[in-house]
């Protein structure tokens, strides 16, 4: 398996019997994008889910009251975007782009540090996100802008994912279960995942390649908040 574009594929074992996903032999590229879900600021995940479809529970009517509400009624410093459309915490730019379709607003955080006032040099590095902030030590604004540097990341893309970018490392196949449960596969694993399903024999099992994109993405992230039977609701489409 191998991410191409903007899209892995996945290895489906399904019981025959009750077609329902055992679990899926899966590799770094998707392991890294269920893991990214975990970092996105609930937010983000109510905006992505809400896009196609009725909004997800009570948060979805939440979110459109932020929405809708009048400026009026808002402090007047506050953007409703650092609600509505906020900023992700680790912008993983290596993990596959599965959520590329909104998961945006990942502009670069600005900061600003402290140079002190009139020809005093403050000794203090006071840093904020804010301009207008005060500095503690000279009285003055911290109003010099200063770049963020993200630290240099080993580049994977030559040496297959094997280090370096998205969570996990590339040396291993994963199982993910169909309630995402996720392990490195091993035949231990496979064999309880197997008890557990009751199956007695190969015969009764079926393997489906199927491919995950900014579409399966999407349904995954909204099957994960309602049910447990995720990848089943996905790919056999229950
Ligand atoms: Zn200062």
């Amino acid at each position: 398996m191998a991410a191409s574009g903007s899209s892995v594929s996945l290895k489906l074992l399904i019981d025959k019997k009750t077609q329902k996903v055992i679990f899926a032999e899966a590799e770094k590229p998707f392991v890294d994008f269920l893991f990214h879900l975990m970092s996105l600021p609930l937010g983000t995940v109510i905006k992505l889910v809400s896009q196609k479809g009725a909004m997800v529970g009570s948060l979805g009517n939440l979110y459109s009251s932020i929405k809708n509400i009048s400026q009026t009624y808002l402090q007047p410093n506050l953007n409703r975007d650092v609600l509505l459309n906020p900023k992700i915490a680790t912008p993983s730019f290596n993990v596959p782009l599965l959520l590329a379709a909104g998961g945006g607003a990942s502009q670069a955080k600005k900061f600003y540090v402290c140079t002190g006032s009139n020809g005093y040099a403050c000794g203090r590095r006071s840093i904020s996100e804010d301009p207008k902030a005060i500095c503690p030590n000279c009285r003055s604004y911290i109003s010099s802008e200063a770049s963020y540097v993200a630290p240099v990341k080993a580049d994977c893309s030559s040496r297959d994912n094997e280090s370096g970018g998205g969570f996990v490392k590339g040396v291993v196949t994963y199982m993910v279960t169909d309630d995402l449960k996720v392990m490195t596969q091993s035949t231990i694993s496979t064999i309880t995942i197997m008890n557990d399903f009751n199956i007695k024999d190969f015969g009764s099992v079926e393997e489906k390649d199927v491919r995950v994109g900014v579409d399966e993405g999407l349904k995954l992230l909204k099957a994960a908040l309602h049910t447990d039977s995720v990848l089943t609701a996905v790919f056999l489409g229950e």
